[in-house]
């Protein structure tokens, strides 16, 4: 499936959340959300009829994918995988999408957005445990260190980074050395170090099972 092209603000107006895809810009009053708070498209600004229940259960799964930016087929299978683990499935698909490399870049500050997190990764400029990782869905574990290429480092990209790494606060779970680039998972991310994603996993975990 091709990934989506479209101007990302229009996923953020229709879920009606800042999905925080754009980067510094999501914070400014640019934010196409905060100038146009209604979905996109030429009925955008009608009254919507309520939503089913099931209608309501597929606004979050697509939410969460659009914020991951996974595809529907790695998404189930996160789901599945999450499922087949102890412990409450909503917080264990959550765990999983938190530690995808793409996500510990963009929650330690190397990244402004998790599409430019999934960019640098994919670009090759990270490492894990000192061995290179282009895979923007490669799941980091706890223990795991996370730095930036000697010779990325030194570009022009990541010195900008930096001072991005040095002002961005990053969850308890990660120690970050911003002047480094460097990070360390300590801990899987609990729920309400989560909080600041707009989900109700419960949902999610009701269209699966069903
Ligand atoms: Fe979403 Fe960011 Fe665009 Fe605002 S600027 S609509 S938060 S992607």
């Amino acid at each position: 499936m091709a990934r989506y092209t479209e101007a990302v603000c229009r996923l953020c107006r229709r879920e009606g959340h800042k999905l925080y895809l754009k980067g510094e810009r999501c914070y400014t009053p640019k934010c196409a959300l905060d100038r146009r708070a209604y979905p996109p498209g030429q009925h955008g600004q009608q009254r919507r009829r309520k939503e089913s229940e099931f209608g309501l259960q597929l606004r979050e799964k697509q939410k969460v994918r659009r914020i991951y930016g996974v595809h529907e087929r790695q998404f189930r299978n996160y789901y599945e995988k999450a499922a087949r683990h102890k412990g409450v499935t909503g917080i264990m698909l959550l765990q999983m999408l938190e530690t995808r490399l793409d996500n510990v870049v963009y929650r330690l500050g190397f990244a402004a957005s998790r599409p430019e997190g999934r960019q640098l990764v994919r670009h090759g400029h990270f490492l894990v445990n000192g061995q290179k990782v282009d895979i923007p869905s490669f799941q980091v574990q706890v223990g795991d260190t996370v730095s930036v290429r000697e010779k990325s480092a030194s570009s022009e990209k990541f010195k900008e980074l930096r001072e991005f790494a040095a002002q961005h606060t990053s969850p308890a779970w990660l120690e970050k050395d911003a002047e480094k680039l460097t990070g360390k998972v300590l801990a899987l991310p609990q729920r309400e170090e989560i909080a600041d994603v707009p989900i109700a996993e419960h949902l999610i975990i009701e269209r699966y099972s069903r």
